[in-house]
């Protein structure tokens, strides 16, 4: 980090008057000249696999032999990686060692999903390249994860929006869908200018999560408050009981109306921004994951959806969208996003191109309309930890590019044809976009398989697709 970087890290420590700033100011003028800190954010909606990906991503930079694409660590210019403790004391840190027990034990499970913020620092330590690099003395680079909620992202859109104005939008969309009958019905008799009464704002706020909840397990990502979906540390609290409510044509300052529309403002100022404000303006570089795979499972509606949930993520890192995220940036901004669709392990890899061009079509457009500042992006088909191995089946005298894995459910060995991804975006985004109920003539099928029973030689992180890959674009050229 040069003098110029850590006074502007000091400032921000001071203007953001988080309670964490006083410690930045000593963390800044305490590192050793020449270390330097890259703040990674890891984003992406419920299950798209984020905490895999952070335990995976660690313990493929402590023990290294499977990261040949990550230029330094190739070329034997990483030295150590070690945990330290993270900068900011009043964050949770990433559970790292239980999520990686769990991987790696005699048994292995899938870790539990990321429920709210977290960070942990991870650090380099790394021997300058060059003529004289090894006369010079190493330097650390700090890698700063930071792991939070899709859901909280997409909350940004309410910041433009009023109560009514919300409202309106989530109960057309809810009259579109089968999840949304019950709580259509139960409003339709209410009057909202009647006067408040606690119990049934608690009910209707309750109703509504169960909603969200509901349209989130159909496939359905675009669901706003992205607190009722992910509390974090705000289970119960008032702030979380309000709900979408139609116009009446009276509503006085008592009414059931006007407190709905109050606590909306108060979540929007109270959780939204100060969210945004602490932990979101920091970041340097971000990987937002999507579980493409899943959503072309799960139908048309269910990618269209996707598709318009990322284009709202997405917009999160436009600064000129609004007034609050203009003032946020301030002359920062994200240097690269990554966009990377999940658990490629369930394709063979001569269907990763054309995954990779639906992730990358998924992203074009919020991209071409964007204006990302000068960030560079990039789409990209991962695996953080691969659960498969590669075969090949012949059925009814087809060869067939398949995988093999553990069924997480049986216990059984089982083989997985996803179907054949078409090789142009468009034979699926297109359907998706023009409200098709399915897929005219394909069957795109996933398994969830378990996590592989590890055997790693020493110097070995676990088995993974293209994490060397997303590594080198996220944070490469700082090493
Ligand atoms: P999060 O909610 O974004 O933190 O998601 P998780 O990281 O907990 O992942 C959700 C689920 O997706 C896991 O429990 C696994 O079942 C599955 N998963 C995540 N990453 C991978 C992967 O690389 N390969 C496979 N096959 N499954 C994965």
């Amino acid at each position: 980090m040069g003098l110029g970087d850590r006074a502007q890290d000091v400032a921000g420590g001071i203007a953001s008057g988080i309670s964490g700033s006083t410690r930045a100011l000593g963390d800044a003028l305490r590192a050793p000249f020449g270390d330097s800190t890259v703040r990674l954010g890891v984003t992406g909606l419920s299950r798209a696999g984020k905490t895999v990906f952070i335990t995976s991503l660690v313990a493929n930079l402590m023990d290294r032999g499977r990261m040949p694409q990550l230029v330094a660590a190739a070329s034997g210019a990483i030295r150590a990686a070690y945990l330290q403790p993270q900068p900011d004391d009043t964050l949770p840190r990433f559970d790292y060692e239980t999520h990686l027990a769990a991987l790696t034990a005699p048994q292995p499970h899938w870790p539990e999903s990321t429920r709210h913020v977290s960070q942990l620092r991870l650090s380099l330590r790394l021997q300058p390249s060059g003529l004289f690099g090894a006369l010079r003395a190493p330097r650390t680079v700090h890698l700063d994860i930071t792991d939070y909620p899709g859901e909280w992202l997409l909350d940004l859109g309410l910041l433009e929006k009023s109560y009514e104005s919300w409202s309106a939008e989530v109960l057309a969309r809810m009259a579109r869908r089968a999840q949304g009958a019950g709580y259509l019905s139960h409003i339709a008799p209410l009057d909202a200018g009647a006067r408040l009464s606690e119990p049934v704002a608690q009910d209707l706020a309750q109703r509504y999560r169960a909603y969200l909840h509901a349209a989130q397990a159909a496939g359905c990502g675009d669901g706003t408050p992205g607190r009722f979906l992910l509390p974090g540390d705000l289970e119960g609290a008032p702030v979380l009981t309000f709900a979408p409510l139609p116009r009446p044509d009276k509503a006085g300052r008592a009414s059931l109306w006007h407190e709905m529309a109050r606590r909306f403002e108060a979540y929007k100022s109270r959780v939204v921004k100060p969210f945004f404000r602490t932990h979101f303006a920091r970041i340097d570089r971000q990987i937002v994951l999507v579980d493409v795979l899943g959503a072309i499972h799960d139908g048309p509606a269910a990618l269209e959806d996707t598709r318009q949930s990322m284009a709202e993520i997405l917009r999160a890192f436009q600064p000129g969208r609004n007034r609050f995220l203009s003032r946020l940036w301030q002359g920062t901004r994200v240097e690269r996003i990554l966009f990377a669709a999940t658990k490629a392990d369930d394709l063979h890899h001569s269907q990763h191109p054309a995954l990779t061009a639906i992730t990358e079509a998924l992203m074009r457009e919020a991209r071409d309309r964007a204006d990302f500042a000068g960030a560079r992006t990039e789409a990209l088909s991962i695996a953080a930890l691969r659960a498969t191995v590669e075969t090949t089946l012949t059925h009814d005298g087809r060869t067939l590019d398949c995988v093999r894995g553990i069924l997480q459910k049986t216990g059984k060995p089982a083989a997985l044809y996803a179907g054949a991804l078409p090789e142009d975006p468009a034979a699926v985004l297109n359907p998706a976009r023009q409200g098709a109920q399915k897929w005219l003539d394909a069957d795109f099928r996933i398994m969830d398989f378990a996590p592989p029973v590890l055997h790693l030689r020493p110097g070995e992180g676990p088995p993974h697709i293209r994490l060397d890959r997303a590594a080198q674009f996220l944070f490469g050229d700082k090493l």
